[in-house]
């Protein structure tokens, strides 16, 4: 009897399950194709070692990711107790190699059920301490489906629950296979002894199959909940974008002209524009609002959270099934998804600082995803924020965003006291580098000071550097984010060719996202150079004794880590040493620093559009400055930097911040120190 309720309790699950994940498999794989998700494959065994079994994403958040990493070690261990469930239906003695047989594997089965018990009273505490109804938007589980978090943390407990129930009766009948090593069995065991041998088989049977019933009805629950990321998060991790989603974007479409047919798509406007790998994201997304905690655009009140706008796709991809796969599929579902599923206001909030991306355990890309969306609007719908047009044409027009155009790029080597050579045709062999100055650093007021102060850096640490003056154009960086690839292109087209025809190798830039465009994204268009930040240069002329910083800046300094300094191109040591090298320099770290550093508000192209809901990200980001009680806030990026400096003197006009409070590269702050 035993073995009929176990066998039909499988049957019917795994038809339940079974039918659910062919579903999925075909809504998933319905989407567009998803190239270059299997090279690499040494970073993609590794991500699946570190990020699944080594739960290394998840740890970064110690008590939650502790408590998820000893429920899945510990589920891992509990695979071999379904074994021994099934097996007990065809025999109470059921023992095959490796099971049924050891002290050990009884121990670390029983062990781990009171680390999963353990979890799961931490998990509770958690989310009853996080709960939306008490924190609303601070809480990272706003906008999760709370119900099925807490189904799955009981169906978990039921699951440990009956496991030791029946072990511990078998335990009393005599045929448990482990000794007392077993330790939870035998306690529980001790419990249930006085009630008899008949009593102690009653239990038995019914608390295995109602283990068996617990687990099945959990798998089927599983195929439909958020919880199915214990399946496809291994999936999704492997195939993600390595070594992780941040640096260049993903795709970089052909705007060829030539080569364009009138039914070419850019971006994604619908659903089914997508790529299997972006539904793959979809179904992955386990809702714990770790990215949505980071984003700067939810904490200074936009109505963008990347929990939500996943949330929000996955749903109409479920919605839209009937149209995708099946009989009478259309393939189509013509329903646009900005504004229909994601507001506008949603999709022009990203500053794609990339928190989302570092934060989310299973590997989702989400820039990647929102840039696609942004593409579709600016390139397909020509529909974007109005006050982005003077940017876009000051770009293709003048190639700055400013518009003040390429006579005035080399107005910032005026006060210099040494020629800078101007690279006119080939870089000469004398000159090792190309100092690519960017549009802000040489056209801003407030950045072009730091520029100046780079180029006596570099001038006094016998670096021999050229520019290029009037023929650097913008890179296009400002274009590509707001999701105008075709302006992107041309311009990083024509400085490929610039560059290319002077022959430059290497190239020193300060500002973040000139870095990760010339050295992340102008590869896939044929501009290959080496590139490193300034902050790189100085550290490693430091180092070398070549600049001695020697009088000393007494100040505190707090540094903000630039997004695509640091998260995007894993820049977090070299501007902290410099500071560090600065005698009477004392550096104190915002809360939110290194790869969870706050965004200055720039980043995106928001630099260029309008603020108008919520508190503006530059005062946030100000404001965390401040609460550290230092009286300089020092980045590496002149958007950053400009960003910044608006915030504290706003904060000054108010007379919430120190008349003395500057906000400073940490070239200028290095160069204080060899001046004064
Ligand atoms: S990239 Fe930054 S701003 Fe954009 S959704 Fe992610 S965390 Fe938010
Ligand atoms: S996108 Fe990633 S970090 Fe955000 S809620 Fe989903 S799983 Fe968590």
């Amino acid at each position: 009897m035993r073995l009929l309720i176990g066998v039909v309790i499988f049957v019917v699950a795994a038809v339940f399950a079974g039918r659910r994940l062919l579903f999925l498999y075909g809504l998933i794989s319905s989407g567009k194709p998803a190239p270059g998700r299997t090279d690499n494959v040494g970073g993609r065994v590794w991500a699946e070692l570190s990020e699944v079994i080594g739960q290394r994403k998840l740890l970064k958040k110690t008590v939650p990711g502790i408590a998820h990493a000893l429920t899945f070690w510990g589920f891992i261990i509990l695979l071999a107790t379904i074994i021994e469930a099934f097996g007990a239906l065809f025999s109470p003695t059921f023992a095959i190699p490796l099971i049924g047989h050891d002290s050990w594997l009884g121990f670390l089965e029983d062990f781990f059920s009171v680390l999963i018990l353990l979890s799961l009273g931490v998990f509770t505490i958690l989310r009853i301490r996080n709960a939306p109804s008490r924190r609303q938007r601070n809480s990272r589980f706003y906008g999760s489906h709370t119900g099925a978090a807490w189904i799955v943390l009981l169906g978990i407990t039921l699951v440990v629950v009956t496991l030791l129930m029946y072990r511990a009766a078998q335990a009393n009948l005599g045929h448990f296979p482990y000794g007392n090593a077993a330790f939870a069995s035998h306690a529980v065991a001790s419990w249930i002894r006085g009630l008899g041998t008949t009593s102690n088989k009653v239990i038995e049977v019914a608390f295995l199959e109602l283990n068996i019933a617990v687990i099945m009805g959990f798998l089927v629950f599983v195929t439909y909940s958020k919880h199915l990321h214990i399946f496809t998060a291994p999936l999704n991790i492997i195939f993600s974008r390595r070594p992780k989603a941040l640096g260049a974007l993903w795709t970089t479409p052909n705007m060829d002209p030539e080569q364009l047919s009138e039914d070419d798509v850019f971006g994604v406007g619908q659903i089914e524009h997508l790529t299997w790998k972006q539904n793959l994201d979809l179904a992955t997304c386990t809702e714990c609002g770790r990215c949505q905690e980071q984003c700067p655009a939810w904490n200074t009140g936009k109505p963008l959270s990347p929990k939500l706008l996943v949330m929000s796709l996955r749903d109409h991809l479920f919605k839209s099934a009937p149209s995708l796969i099946g009989p009478g599929a259309t393939k189509t579902t013509e329903v646009p998804l900005v504004p229909t599923v994601i507001d506008g206001d949603v999709l022009w909030s990203c500053t794609t600082c990339g928190a989302c991306v570092e934060a989310c355990p299973v590997d989702i890309e989400h820039i990647d995803v929102i840039v696609d969306m942004r593409r579709y609007k600016v390139l397909m719908d020509s529909e974007f924020p109005t006050e982005a047009n003077l940017m876009l044409r000051n770009v293709e027009n003048q190639g700055d965003p400013w518009g003040l155009g390429q006579s005035k790029r080399l107005d910032w080597t005026k006060s210099l006291d040494f020629e800078v050579p101007v690279i006119t045709s080939e870089i000469p062999e004398d000159i090792e580098y190309l100092f690519w100055v960017g549009c802000a650093g040489a056209l801003d007021e407030r950045a072009s000071k730091t520029t100046q102060s780079i180029a006596r850096l570099l001038h006094s640490g016998g670096v021999k550097f050229g520019i290029l003056g009037p023929r650097e154009s913008c890179t296009g960086d400002p274009a590509r984010r707001l999701g105008n690839e075709y302006l992107y292109q041309m311009q990083a087209m024509g400085n490929i060719e610039t560059l290319n025809s002077a022959k430059v190798k290497k190239i020193i830039a300060s500002c973040p996202h000139c870095v990760n465009s010339i050295a992340n994204e102008y590869p896939s268009l044929g501009g290959n150079y080496e590139v490193i930040h300034h902050s790189q240069v100085l550290e490693k002329l430091i180092s070398e004794k070549k600049l001695s910083p020697a009088s000393p800046v007494n100040a505190t300094v707090t540094y903000h880590d630039p997004c695509y300094l640091g998260r995007h191109n894993s820049v977090y040591e070299e501007p902290r040493s410099v500071l560090n090298s600065v005698p009477g320099v004392k550096t104190v770290e915002m809360h939110k620093h290194r790869s969870k550093g706050f965004c200055c508000g720039a980043g995106g192209s928001r630099m260029w559009l309008e603020e108008n809901i919520g508190k503006r990200v530059n005062m946030e980001r100000t404001d965390q400055a401040l609460l550290t009680g230092a009286d300089m806030v020092s980045t590496a990026c002149p958007y950053c930097l400009i960003m910044l400096d608006d915030g504290v003197k706003t904060r000054q006009a108010e007379g919430t911040a120190s008349d003395d409070m500057k906000v400073l590269d940490v070239a200028q702050i290095l160069e204080r120190s060899l001046s004064e």
